[in-house]
């Protein structure tokens, strides 16, 4: 199944490493083909090449447009070896066999990514390039493509291996990476269309990832998994750099990516710590020491493996103090050098720096899948529909207020129902994936009391809180829950039937009470 190479068509735009790998291939004695640019290139470094317009008879035309298209081109890809009526019809039209194709596309992304106008989008749309690298790979039986600069060393390698051939195993790898190729460009090319249609949705849902990692199990370990990353999109997860620790797990990930988006939305100095998703301890500090500190004495319990997530470069003075605890992961958009050594000595220890923080406020889509499908949506990239409406007699103070605001933040990360009671710019009670809200106020203010005790004080951390709801108190029974815990102040989307009702016991409790205008559910 090894098939030498003799005859190679090499056509590029990203001409990295052309010339290295072209000079290899010449001094195996193979016969090399080329467009006009790289043909070029290739001359000026002495390498002997022919250009496929000699070879076909046709010159490269219309700006290019038309430079491969010829069936001495395509023949040469498709033929079958071996195969007598191909062998004949080849030699008929003096078709030569090409054995090795090396493409890679226009950067039709690329000028995309930097803005350029509709004209110039289109004209980077590679036609002749895509035609023959799935030519090329229809016919791997034979045929070796190429269309990374990565695996020209993997070509030259069993090139060398095997006498200047490749091995069928190698050929249908790469085979199936051309057609990935061909296939994400195309994808790239119709979700821009659509967006210069006006268009929300592509007409096919796409995704421009690489598969990044796979895993030893998912959610569970009867559940296989990977990690397909587009570390262009965000800075979080998918842009992070690993410094140190064991293998990312599947849960791993998604953990640190709700740890992430949350801090994310601070300006202070902020630390969240997350379990199962959902946010356990969120609190602001005057220092990331301090800010660590109260959002671990929120649910000491919980911390235990969790995953910490900061909104400023890790400090040593912080990572000593994390040190103290089982931790799963730390990600930060920094790391110090005092953090690294701090944290270098315990080898299990997942470290992830992210070289920034996501725009909360950024558009884009959501996907989630169900049975035969997926679901999409925007992402949920605001807080409230308008300015906050106050609605009780008694006016919120201006640390309220703060800390609403802060609640309300942190509500949009967490399952719903879902229930948030946060005292001086720290969360005290978190009440997550309930089924009815005020079971989530029960839990909330039961985890206030619960952290009251851990720390050795008498009375509820719920006293003197705010608290903050995703969605409407349906009925007056959350709300008054959330009263005798000790909370002063509710934030809330509003809107329910008996919006009346509510405001009336929050008058009669004496509460503050804000209404958004904007629900978060997250499910
Ligand atoms: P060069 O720099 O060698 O002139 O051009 C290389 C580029 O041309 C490659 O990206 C290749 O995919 C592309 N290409 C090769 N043949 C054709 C063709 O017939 N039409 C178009 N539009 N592009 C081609």
């Amino acid at each position: 199944s090894v098939m030498p190479i003799r005859r190679a068509l090499l056509s590029v735009s990203d001409k990295t490493g052309l010339i290295e790998f072209a000079r290899f291939l010449a001094s195996k004695g193979v016969e090399i083909l080329s467009t006009g640019g790289s043909a070029k290139a290739m001359a000026a470094a002495g390498i002997p090449v022919t250009e496929v317009a000699d070879y076909t008879g046709f010159p490269e035309m219309l700006d290019g447009r038309v430079k491969t298209l010829h069936p001495k081109v395509h023949g040469g890809l498709l033929g079958i070896r071996g195969n007598a009526v191909h062998e004949a019809a080849m030699a008929e039209h003096q078709i030569q066999p090409i054995d090795l194709l090396v493409v890679n596309l226009y950067p039709f992304e690329a000028t995309v990514a930097k803005g350029a106008a509709f004209d110039d989008c289109i004209e980077n749309i590679d036609i002749g390039g895509p035609a023959m690298i799935r030519a090329a790979s229809k016919n791997h039986d034979a045929v070796t493509v190429v269309v990374d600069v990565e695996d020209y060393a993997v070509v030259q390698a069993e090139m060398e291996a095997n006498n200047g051939g490749t091995t069928l195993a190698l050929r249908r790898r790469l085979a199936a990476t051309a057609y990935a190729r061909t296939g994400a460009y195309d994808a790239a090319i119709s979700t821009w269309f659509a967006e210069q249609l006006g268009e929300t949705f592509p007409r096919r849902i796409t995704f421009a990832g690489e598969l990044r990692q796979e895993m030893r199990y998912g959610e569970n370990p009867h559940q296989v998994a990977a990690f397909y990353a587009n570390a262009e999109a965000r800075p979080g997860v998918a842009s992070a750099e690993q410094l140190q620790g064991k293998e990312l797990s599947y849960n791993n990930l998604n953990d640190t990516d709700a740890a992430f988006e949350l801090v994310a939305e601070f300006q202070d100095t902020a630390c969240v710590i997350v379990k199962h998703a959902n946010p356990c301890g969120v609190a602001l500090g005057g220092s990331q020491k301090e800010a660590y500190l109260r959002a671990y004495s929120c649910d000491t319990e919980s911390a235990f493996g969790g995953i910490v997530a900061f909104n400023q470069p890790l400090t040593g003075e912080t990572a000593e103090e994390l040190a103290k605890l089982f931790l799963e992961v730390i990600i930060a958009p920094e790391i110090t050098d005092d953090a690294r050594a701090i944290l270098g000595t315990k080898k299990n220890l997942r470290v992830l720096r992210t070289g920034g923080l996501p725009n909360p406020q950024s558009s884009g889509l959501l996907v989630k899948t169900l049975a035969g499908g997926l679901l999409v949506q925007g992402r949920d990239n605001r807080l409230i529909a308008d300015e906050l409406k106050v609605v009780t007699r008694r006016q919120p103070t201006a640390q309220e207020l703060k800390d609403m605001m802060f609640a309300f933040t942190v509500g949009k990360h967490v399952k719903s129902n879902a229930i948030v009671y946060v005292r001086n710019g720290m969360t005290v009670g978190v009440g997550a994936g309930q089924m009815s809200r005020v079971n989530s106020s029960r839990i909330a203010a039961f985890r206030a009391e619960q952290a009251a005790k851990t720390a050795g004080d008498a009375e509820s951390w719920a006293k003197g809180s705010v608290v903050a709801s995703d969605a409407f108190f349906p009925f007056a029974d959350g709300l008054l829950a959330a009263a005798e815990a000790g909370a002063t102040a509710v934030i809330q989307p509003g809107g329910s039937v008996r919006d009346e009702e509510v405001i009336k016991a929050a008058d009669e409790a004496g509460l503050a009470m804000v209404f958004t205008g904007m629900r978060h559910f997250r499910h």
